[in-house]
């Protein structure tokens, strides 16, 4: 039995007020659990009113929607990953297709935050997914496959062997168009071949989980599908009831 991890992104929502009261309202829905793992993703100026609403309940984990590769200086408007780690964080998203398609972020880049989140002690979910145009032009494989090399090639294999991967279809994010459980086993199965390789090892520890519209319709029968080890959550994941009721899919 796969334990599920559940991570959900807020993205740019919930200020500090609002991430109480959804804490006050998740936390009467979900109780302790040793079966599944779920992580927030604040917004950076939120993510202290959250560690306080958690303060008792250390089951439920933290991350960082985002990160800076160096660990300190002059870069204003920035995040390190020590300062996050320092806040609590232990996850941190890296390479979202909001960053690669919205801020520009390239490969290399993911790479050096990746790179950045190890030196922290920080576990990068790295996240892939082609465009609709790259689907269509059948490049999912070669454009997720070049990514997570991308991402996972500024560290060693033993460190890469710590990450999650999150495969995100960008036709999928924020737009109702969810991949089939089929299509998703399909690309995650050809990460998990491709992680094989990068870490040299028959047996595959990283966690890869599938976003993209998910919600309560259709979370069980993505989590069921083979080789889906869990679900990045969006839109989702802002109701405190309705997140709740996906977390226990
Ligand atoms: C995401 O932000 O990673 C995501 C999958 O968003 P949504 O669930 O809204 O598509």
């Amino acid at each position: 039995m796969k334990q599920p991890i559940f991570a959900a992104n807020w993205k740019m929502n919930h200020a500090p007020a609002d991430a109480t009261a959804f804490m006050r309202a998740f936390l009467a829905h979900f109780g302790k659990r040793q079966d599944r793992s779920v992580i927030f993703f604040p917004p950076a100026l939120s993510f202290g009113a959250v560690v306080g609403a958690l303060k008792d309940r250390p089951d439920i984990q933290l991350g960082v929607q985002n990160i800076y590769w160096e660990d300190k200086g002059a870069f204003t408007g920035e995040n390190s990953a020590t300062i996050a780690r320092a806040s609590g964080a232990k996850y941190v998203l890296v390479g979202h297709s909001e960053r690669r398609h919205i801020f520009g972020e390239t490969e290399e880049e993911a790479g050096k935050k990746v790179a950045a989140a190890t030196r922290a002690g920080l576990t990068p979910i790295v996240c892939v997914g082609e465009t609709l145009a790259q689907r269509e032009a059948g490049e999912t494989e070669q454009v997720v496959l070049r990514q997570l090399r991308a991402a996972l090639g500024t560290v060693s294999s033993a460190d890469a062997g710590n990450a999650i991967i999150a495969y995100e279809p960008v036709w999928a994010i924020g737009t109702g168009k969810t991949a089939t459980p089929a299509d998703a086993s399909a690309v995650h199965q050809a990460i998990g071949e491709e992680l094989r390789r990068i870490l040299d090892s028959g047996s595959l520890a990283v966690p890869i989980l599938y976003g993209g519209s998910v919600n309560r319709g259709n979370a069980a029968d993505l989590l069921a599908a083979p080789e889906v080890d869990g679900l990045l959550v969006g839109g989702a994941s802002l109701d405190a009831q309705g997140w709740a009721s996906i977390v226990l899919t």
